[in-house]
């Protein structure tokens, strides 16, 4: 049995879609390859306790019309040179740490959270540096 892409013409085993959608139409809608894994048992919103929220894969326009998911940063990778050995540039394929938002229904705040968080590069290349945060005070659950 064959279901239709709910983006396209396409119809497919529903092994090859994902959430209803072709491998292609995920790709020429910007959004990652598999369903989102980040946020496991969203907590009500922190500022007013509503219990329903939106969730986002976030994405930005990536000019010609297209979009692609926005990433924590984004992969590099050498290219040849002719002054030197080589150059880094920011690679097209792909996002790491895909940025998924945790929206609040009711008021509208919002929360990111990063796919594969230990997966993301540090490096000021990829704009990214490792902080530690402040030790959790006692007083506070
Ligand atoms: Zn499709
Ligand atoms: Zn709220």
């Amino acid at each position: 049995m064959a279901i239709k892409c709910k983006a396209c013409v396409h119809w497919l085993p529903p092994s090859q879609l994902v959430e209803g959608l072709c491998t292609e139409c995920r790709r020429r809608l910007g959004l990652p390859p598999q369903v989102t894994s980040a946020i496991h048992e969203p907590e009500p919103c922190a500022l007013c306790g509503c219990d329903e929220l939106v969730e986002a894969i976030l994405r930005h326009r990536a000019g010609d019309g297209r979009v692609e998911p926005t990433g924590a940063t984004y992969p590099m990778s050498s290219v040849a040179n002719v002054f030197s050995d080589f150059t880094l540039a920011v690679d097209s394929t792909g996002a790491v740490g895909v940025l998924v938002a945790l929206v609040c229904r009711a008021c509208g705040h919002t929360q990111l959270f990063a796919e594969k968080p230990r997966e993301i590069p540090i490096g000021p290349e990829y704009g990214t540096r490792l902080r530690k945060a402040k030790p959790r005070s006692p007083y506070r659950g």
